[in-house]
């Protein structure tokens, strides 16, 4: 469970497989996003699991506030949850999570190869690719996403943030600034990156 080897197109037949499928479909429901596809043989010359038709390209823009923050709580959820969707590798704005590295949490930000500004791409196992129902969620709860913090204690994103939202809105620019000073405040991180700006 988790993780399956990629074989290459059409092992386990053509087309989005029909589990993937229906989870795909979930998402886009549930999280009011869109589709950039799920099945392409020819991804990554046949090394995706796009190329098997068991990986889903939920379409979000990390750009948006609000598309990022629903964005962001498909990778919480499936992330607290892997086995309930056969999750087996997860790439969304620079934030990348793999079964196999479960034990690590998310990797990121800022990771290369998961710079997806448009779309959460989520790889599943083979078992939840021919198998997945909704059935699969019974007792989840999904959580709010306004209670969602994915970048966590990471001072250096909340001022990359701010000052993206201060050029595009020079007025803003102290409450922004006071904006950044307090959520530094609320981690050690941040904490000892003041006490060192302010010695
Ligand atoms: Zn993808």
């Amino acid at each position: 469970m988790g993780f399956d080897a990629v074989r290459g197109p059409d092992t386990y037949g053509s087309g989005c497989m029909p589990g993937c499928k229906r989870m795909f479909e979930w998402f886009q429901r549930t999280y009011d996003a869109g589709s950039l596809g799920c099945y392409n043989p020819a991804s990554l010359g046949g090394k995706s699991l796009h190329a098997e038709g068991r990986a889903m390209d939920i379409a979000l823009d990390a750009r948006d506030p609000h598309d990022r923050e629903r964005g962001d709580a498909i990778f919480a959820i499936v992330m607290a949850h892997p086995q309930v969707f056969g999750a087996q590798e997860m790439l969304w704005r620079g934030y990348l999570w793999s079964w196999q590295r479960r034990g690590e949490g998310k990797r990121g930000p800022g990771i290369q190869q998961a710079d997806h500004m448009n779309h959460v791409h989520l790889g599943i196992d083979v078992d939840a690719a021919k198998n997945w129902t909704e059935d699969w969620l019974e007792g989840l709860e999904l959580d709010d996403p306004e209670d969602l913090d994915m970048d966590g204690n990471s001072l250096e994103i909340h001022v990359v943030h701010a000052l993206e939202e201060a050029l595009r809105n020079s007025d803003k620019v102290k409450l922004l600034l006071a904006r950044v000073f307090l959520d530094a405040l609320k981690s050690e991180q941040g904490q000892a990156a003041l006490r060192e700006a302010l010695k």
